[in-house]
């Protein structure tokens, strides 16, 4: 393994998994729902197989059809217009779009602010771009995890090339309010600076709205916005994602997608053209189907004992086991399995600032019902 990628083994995600395997635990550790998408997607795909449809190499830039699904979704979400032939690109899910983007987007040395703590493939696509990462730490403050827009703008030096955000954040479940955007938007065009938004949780939003970043003012033009079907689907094994720029932007981050995966699967593109255009009913029974199940297992992780920071957006919820006499995330969800049967994944793995992140730890709530009842009162064992 070159010094690029020596820091970064096995993600923490397959070595939990594993281990929920091994020990036939109950896996809310990796982000993905027990339950597949909507079935008549599912026949769409099926169909998409046996009209032929996608079965050899699709168009590089995605098939025409979910290029502009793609744009009428956001235009009729958030008032976004985008053109589906320029300003649109299909990837390999939001994992590829990612590194493509900074692939693209960054020269060796730039540095980059993300906030931390942050999903574990940014920190490893900016090593591979060779750029700098510079953590902003969200921090817990009354509830939930906060950015500090001043340490935001102290961070910014004259090598940060652009900022990479997620909202609604993983793992913290923070959504980014018309304040934050506001002061972020006004940052990066004062100085400067490209901005990758991560908003594959676009969808799923409990308390508030998800704001695009890209519809805010003088962002149009530098910021590549991401989303992906996995999330808003729950087809996370398709990985089918996009990316919205700006043309020179778009067509940057397509030149470094044309050489890592050249097109994503054809038939699955079919698919999820259909699915952007599900009615409305759909988006909102996804929401209040994962509301309900946000407030079931927060309820229970609370009566379990542990501080829970409930989430606004995403299917995580952060919790802190210092009250159950634990302070090291690792070693409790590497002892969680055996102890309760039940899998979380420790946010250290999410930040630089690894003490920072030592006494969190990530329960996903994408799951059935009786799933996170049985999970609720599994962990009634810590007390
Ligand atoms: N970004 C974030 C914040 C995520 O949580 C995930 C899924 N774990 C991804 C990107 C990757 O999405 P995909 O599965 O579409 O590659
Ligand atoms: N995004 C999911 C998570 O955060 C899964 C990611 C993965 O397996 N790479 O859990």
């Amino acid at each position: 393994l070159n010094r690029r990628l020596a820091e970064f083994g096995t993600t923490i995600f397959a070595e939990m998994s594993a281990l929920a395997l091994s020990t036939g635990s109950i896996n809310l550790g990796q982000g993905f729902p027990d339950t597949d998408g909507p079935e008549e997607i599912r026949e769409a795909a099926v169909r998409a197989l046996r009209e032929g449809k996608g079965n050899q190499y699709p168009p590089g830039p995605g098939i025409p059809e979910l290029r502009t699904a793609v744009a009428d979704h956001q235009r009729e979400r958030y008032g976004l217009s985008w053109d589906p032939d320029r300003e649109v690109l299909v990837t390999a899910g939001a994992t590829e779009a990612i590194a493509a983007a900074l692939l693209a987007l960054l020269e060796p040395g730039d540095e980059v602010i993300a906030l931390e703590p942050y999903y574990d493939s940014y920190a490893a696509c900016i090593a591979m771009a060779g750029g700098t990462r510079v953590p902003v730490t969200l921090r817990p403050d009354g509830g939930a995890y906060r950015l500090d827009l001043d340490e935001l703008r102290a961070a910014v030096t004259g090598r940060t090339r652009l900022l990479l955000l997620n909202t609604p954040h993983n793992p913290t479940g923070t959504v980014l309010g018309r304040e934050e955007l506001t002061a972020i938007a006004e940052l990066a065009c004062e100085r400067d600076l490209l901005v990758v938004t991560d908003e594959v949780y676009e969808h799923l939003v409990f308390d508030g709205e998800h704001l695009p970043l890209a519809a805010f003012p003088g962002m149009r033009e530098r910021t590549v916005t991401i989303g992906s079907a996995g999330k808003t689907f729950s087809f996370t094994g398709w990985k089918v994602g996009w990316v919205t720029g700006p043309p020179e932007l778009v067509t940057a981050v397509r030149s470094a997608k044309q050489y890592l995966t050249y097109v994503s699967a054809g038939p699955f593109q079919y698919a999820v053209a259909e699915a952007l255009r599900l009615p409305r009913s759909y988006f909102d029974g996804l929401r209040d189907d994962l509301r309900a199940k946000r407030d079931l297992l927060g309820d229970g992780l609370a009566k379990a004992g542990f501080t829970v920071y409930r989430p606004a957006g995403t299917y995580f919820i952060t919790t802190d086991i210092r009250p159950l006499g634990f302070d090291d995330g690792f070693a409790f969800c590497r002892a969680l399995p055996e102890r309760c049967g039940v899998v979380a994944i420790p946010n250290a793995v999410f930040y630089d600032h690894r003490e920072e992140g030592a006494p969190f730890v990530r329960f996903a709530f994408c799951k059935r019902t009786e799933v996170l009842a049985e999970a609720a009162e599994r962990l009634g064992c810590l007390r």
